[in-house]
């Protein structure tokens, strides 16, 4: 180490960075972090934590309409754009300056500015003429999001990472995208009176998770009045005196206020030097690496979304510690990711884990029982909601283990934090039933489940 500045340098201060820096500092070692935005990384500044205030600013005016329901009236409701902004601007301040200070409790020296690899051991921090050599290398740099840089007009879209900052509300957007993150702006705007439309080239909205789940969810936020158009492609987006017109080659042509791209993100990896420090790239861009996240350089490791494996905050953590384990605590660990639940922020929103049906069907033999009910919540008895809430197990045939999940509806993120317990310690669907209910709770019915679909088990 003698030769080195540093036992560890981290580059980026984001969810894996920040975990990665502490603990290896808290053990005793010399370790730097260079951030070239906020300290806190996409969660913080820019995804999982200012997404949820603008979802929870959002939901209020569904809460409004089953609070009149109950008898409330509230005459003069109005809401203030640049009221919430400066609120969650001052509380995502105080966020970041919280990762900060804890990184200088542990010991963590902090270099503002954009660390360029210059060979596997030295990093420069680029414009302020300084170097630093470290004997070990973490790149923890995240991702960015992608919009199709060639569509003529792109240049008036957006990205999430502008929408935290609209300088005011617009009267109508158009969100381009089908993932998770597409449909939670699209549940944002939408509550907050914006009139939204979401244009998505794919037969339905989030792929990849199970068709249930999907069709469910496209359903229930037309409810809500979002717009969905799906199977279109863009051709061109022009600016004219009111506003965009965003022209699809089907030749429909939508007129808007905003057209914000939530069309996917790729890895951080642009200028990094990555190559003269011996790290390669997989075929998708991202750092290619082995389990324990080491990459092809010998001492030079990669964790969260810049490894591009599962892009999620507490994913990048995990992988941290595990890092942390394996190169510092001589306990070589890497993480799970099996059952790992995850949240999306719609309104309604939707809780997973585990298996879809169709994967299910791939991997269980002797095939796949589901229970799927479909329900309208309790809360909304006074309010002629149309909104049902959808519950799907699904079961392995087999060995009766409840191996997925699936819930779209109020508090669904909540719910399936702790069904991610029983299917992580693989229960089996007997186990599930011989758990008491709560009443009246929307969650018993996960644990009343008795009718399987008919034609269920099957191999398929
Ligand atoms: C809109 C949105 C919503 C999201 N919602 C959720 C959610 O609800 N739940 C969830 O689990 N996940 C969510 N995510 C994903 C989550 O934010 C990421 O998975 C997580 O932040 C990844 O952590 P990371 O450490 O890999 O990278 P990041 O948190 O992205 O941190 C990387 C850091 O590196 C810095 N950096 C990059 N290059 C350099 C360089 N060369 N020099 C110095 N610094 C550099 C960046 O400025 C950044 O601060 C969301 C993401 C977005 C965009």
């Amino acid at each position: 180490m003698a030769d080195y500045d540093y036992d560890l340098f981290v580059i980026g201060a984001g969810s894996g960075g920040v975990r990665a820096a502490r603990l290896t500092a808290l053990g005793g070692k010399k370790v730097a972090v260079a951030e070239e935005y906020r300290v806190g990384g996409t969660c913080v500044i820019r995804g999982c934590v200012p997404k949820k205030f603008m979802v929870m600013a959002s939901e209020v005016s569904h809460a409004l309409e089953i609070a009149e329901g109950y008898g409330w009236s509230f005459d003069n409701a109005r809401f203030d754009w640049p009221t919430f902004l400066e609120a969650k601007d001052v509380e995502i301040a105080r966020l970041s300056g919280i990762y900060a200070a804890n990184l200088g409790k542990a010991g963590v020296e902090l270099v503002h500015g954009r660390a360029v690899l210059k060979d596997a051991h030295t990093v420069e921090i680029i414009g302020k003429n300084q170097t630093f050599t470290a004997e070990k290398i973490l790149v923890a740099t995240g991702g960015r999001p992608w919009k199709p840089e060639n569509l003529p007009g792109i240049e008036h879209a957006i990205t999430s990472e502008e929408a935290f900052h609209l300088p005011e509300l617009p009267k109508r957007i158009l969100i381009a995208g089908g993932g998770y993150i597409a449909v939670e702006f699209a549940g944002i705007f939408a509550g907050l009176g914006v009139e939204t439309t979401l244009i998505y080239r794919g037969p339905n909205i989030l792929r990849g998770f199970d068709d249930d789940v999907r069709a469910h969810l496209a359903g229930e936020i037309e409810k809500r009045g979002i717009k969905v158009v799906l199977g279109c492609q863009h051709e061109k987006i022009e600016k004219t005196a009111t506003g965009l017109v965003n022209h699809l080659e089907n030749g429909m042509k939508l007129e808007t206020d905003v057209v914000m791209f939530a069309t996917g993100r790729i890895p951080h990896v642009k200028d990094l030097g990555l190559e003269a420090a011996g790290v390669e790239l997989n075929d998708e861009g991202a750092i290619k690496v082995d389990p324990y996240s080491k990459t092809t350089a010998d001492n030079i490791w990669a964790i969260g979304d810049v490894t591009d494996r599962m892009n999620l905050t507490p994913v990048a953590i995990r992988e941290a510690a595990a890092f942390h384990q394996t190169v510092y605590r001589d306990n070589p660990q890497h993480f799970d990711y099996e059952a790992v639940a995850t949240a999306v922020f719609s309104q309604p929103p939707v809780g997973i884990v585990g298996l879809t049906e169709s994967e299910a069907r791939r991997s269980c033999s002797a095939g796949v029982d589901v229970y799927v009910t479909r329900f309208r919540p309790m809360k909304y008895a006074f309010t002629g909601s149309e909104e049902r809430v959808l519950m799907k197990l699904v079961v392995d045939a087999e060995s009766q283990r409840v191996v997925g999940v699936h819930i779209v509806g109020p508090d669904s993120p909540e719910m399936i934090q702790l069904a991610a317990i029983a299917v992580k310690a693989g229960l089996t669907k007997a186990q599930w039933d011989a758990t008491c209910a709560v009443h009246p709770t929307m969650a018993e019915e996960l644990v009343t489940m008795r009718e399987k679909q008919s034609g269920a088990t099957s191999a398929g």
